[in-house]
């Protein structure tokens, strides 16, 4: 798959709002990939991001970037020496002390000054340069499913680094190439200021390598749990008025199955997680029946899975 696939893949399944966007820290003397142009006037680079998920593509060397704290965690130039103290955080009183600022400094990914001499952003479908790392601005629903693709062929789960500072330049950018392990960043105090990032949105910032992986695994996912979960099918029809006066005996749930309606699948019997229900032969026809009604937990997958709509719960 080309960046423009994997994109337009991942969009439709993930159902994005913005494109994600492939960065790339130039080295010195790398050559610019075709099709970026220099903005007209410096960017952060959150700011940079959010230009090219809304479709620009940017070269942007130092002169560009107009955080002098995210250039130099990315080793585009040196560190000035108040932010490398830590002073600054305290002037706006995001930290209480110099020796939180110092440890929070010292506890984040950077590339030493020199190390890099630009940034490139472009939206992944119209990326014609192999970028370092993709960032997703996006919705906690379509990060589960993210987190869903990243373990779907090996069940791991995932650690993350992150924090509330230096958002897209040291915990989406530096500590993934470093690491190559995607990371979570829920924006910090200057993404959130000067960027259009909503109260809704966060970040994913996956290395690119692993972003064919991911999207096999999303169309894996797609195929069922991603649009039963958006249909909300093991959703009770009344949830909001569950409380009663007297604690219920024992189980109190009856499992109806509509024999009318039942076509035999099976379903049920195979995802009821208590073996309540059974498949009988009646009439020579294979039907569901809730042989064992006491165990019934009234999960409401049955009624989730059933393809026919056959299966009703009811609450006593
Ligand atoms: S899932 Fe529905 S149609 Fe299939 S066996 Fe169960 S009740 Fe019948
Ligand atoms: S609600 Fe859950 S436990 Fe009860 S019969 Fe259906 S699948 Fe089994």
């Amino acid at each position: 798959m080309n960046n423009s696939e994997i994109a337009a893949a991942l969009t439709k399944m993930l159902t994005l709002r913005w494109s994600p966007v492939a960065v790339k820290l130039l080295k010195p003397g790398e050559k610019i990939p075709e099709k970026v142009t220099q903005p007209s006037v410096p960017l952060r680079h959150c700011q940079a991001i959010t230009l090219a998920r809304r479709g620009n593509s940017l070269y942007m060397p130092p002169s560009r970037h107009a955080c002098p704290d995210g250039a130099a965690i990315m080793g585009l130039i040196p560190m000035s020496p108040k932010l490398r103290s830590g002073e600054l955080y305290l002037l706006f009183k995001k930290l209480p002390t110099i020796e939180c600022a110092q440890k929070m400094i010292a506890s984040r990914q950077e590339f030493e000054a020199g190390t890099y001499a630009a940034t490139v952003l472009a939206p992944l479908e119209d990326a014609a340069f192999e970028p370092d790392v993709v960032i997703f601005t996006i919705y906690p629903e379509q990060m589960m499913w993210l987190m869903c693709a990243a373990s779907y062929s090996t069940g791991e789960r995932h650690n993350f680094h992150t924090s509330g500072y230096n958002s897209t330049c040291a915990d989406l950018t530096v500590q993934v190439m470093k690491t190559k392990q995607m990371n979570i960043s829920f924006g910090c105090y200057g993404a959130r200021a000067i960027s259009d990032i909503s109260d809704f949105e966060a970040y994913v910032s996956v290395p690119f390598q692993q972003l064919p992986t991911l999207a096999c695994a999303l169309e894996k996912l797609s195929a069922k749990s991603i649009p039963e979960a958006r249909r909300k099918i093991y959703m009770p029809p009344v949830i909001d008025k569950v409380a009663c006066a007297e604690p219920l005996a024992g189980n109190a749930v009856d499992v109806r199955i509509d024999s009318e309606r039942c076509t035999g699948c099976g379903l049920c019997e195979a995802f009821c997680p208590e073996a309540v229900i059974t498949m009988m032969t009646v009439d020579g026809q294979p039907k569901a029946s809730a042989t064992v009604p006491e165990k019934c937990c009234a999960c409401y997958t049955c009624a989730g899975q059933c393809p026919q709509k056959a299966i009703q719960l009811t609450l006593r």
